[in-house]
């Protein structure tokens, strides 16, 4: 099963309560492709700009990422720096500089062209779109993520990309804002007359939530005593999700239950170490206990 990602590998500088990272390798194709290479194999396309080294890349070596699509540019990666607050449930963007992905045109290798599973990250809604105009059989599942400046900057070319999405996969501001309804449930009733036919709503340390036919089912964020850097939870929660259903050939409830399991269990790796330091060393057995952990957590008679 082939899964193709389409999105930011950058650097990052990121100040969270528990310390400063002046550059760290970041993006979300970067946290999205690690997490789901632990369940499939993932061809990703992005682009890096001449300070893109050797040691950067080595992230990808050894896992089950190609990195064929990846281009390398004339100019510098593209960089964002964020401050997260004391509780680190808000987090201000202090730069963002484009760089390379200034003039990004996503280009797929010929062998990207007939992926079933595809996540479109949060890029440019035009950049989204032309990536699936690339595609030459409809995937069997396209998830999409954006953000708040997306939505009112480019609602038109959202809505045209959103058409041809299956999972939209957002925080639960977003959800609001795309819809303009405060409940939850109403947004994803309106949300599905836009295209997609489920939703994934991240809420950080209160979890996830999956709308989809009338159902609805929730995951809560790990338990953890200590997070030391949110950054690319939600990309990492992406990459366990799209993972794991790329990796069953079935698309169920059954299966997106667990892919939303295994979704948090991945972010929940991510945030207890600074960048990737915490997925770069993460063992298939750890994934697999914590899943465990998960169903034990959440389980209840009546
Ligand atoms: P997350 O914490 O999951 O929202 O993702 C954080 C990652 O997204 C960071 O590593 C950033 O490099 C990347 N990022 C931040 N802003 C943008 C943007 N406007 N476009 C693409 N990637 C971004």
């Amino acid at each position: 099963m082939s899964l193709l990602v389409v999105g930011s590998v950058a650097f990052d500088a990121v100040e969270t309560p528990h310390g400063k990272i002046d550059r760290m390798l970041g993006g979300a194709a970067t946290y999205f492709s690690v997490a789901a290479s632990y369940f499939t194999h993932v061809n990703l396309v992005g682009i890096v700009g001449e300070d893109f080294t050797e040691k950067d890349a080595s992230i990808f070596r050894g896992r089950r990422v190609d990195t064929v699509g990846l281009e390398r540019a004339e100019g510098k990666t593209f960089f964002w720096a964020g401050r997260y607050s004391e509780n680190m449930n808000e987090r201000t963007t202090l730069a963002t500089e484009l760089n390379v992905f200034a003039e990004f045109k996503p280009r797929l290798p010929a062998a990207y062209q007939s992926p079933e599973h595809v996540f479109l990250a949060n890029i440019d809604p035009t950049l989204q779109s032309s990536v699936l105009h690339q595609v030459k059989r409809r995937p069997k599942v396209v998830a999409l993520d954006t953000m708040n400046y997306w939505i009112e900057r480019t609602p038109k070319e959202l809505r045209e990309t959103l058409r041809h999405t299956d999972i939209l996969m957002i925080n639960d501001s977003e959800t609001r804002q795309l819809s303009n309804e405060h409940n939850l449930l109403r947004a994803a009733r309106h949300i599905f007359t836009l295209g997609p036919k489920a939703l994934v709503i991240k809420r950080g340390e209160y979890g996830a939530m999956l709308v989809h036919q009338n159902r609805t089912f929730s995951v809560p964020a790990f338990p953890l005593e200590q997070v030391h850097d949110p950054t690319g939870a939600g990309d990492t929660f992406a990459g366990g999700f799209m993972g794991y259903l790329a990796s069953v050939s079935r698309l169920g409830d059954a299966e997106l239950r667990r892919a939303m399991v295994y979704g948090s269990v991945m972010g929940s790796f991510t945030v207890e170490k600074f960048g990737l330091d915490r997925l770069r060393e993460l063992k298939r057995s750890e994934i697999h206990a914590r899943a465990r952990h998960f169903s034990k957590m959440t389980q209840f008679s009546l």
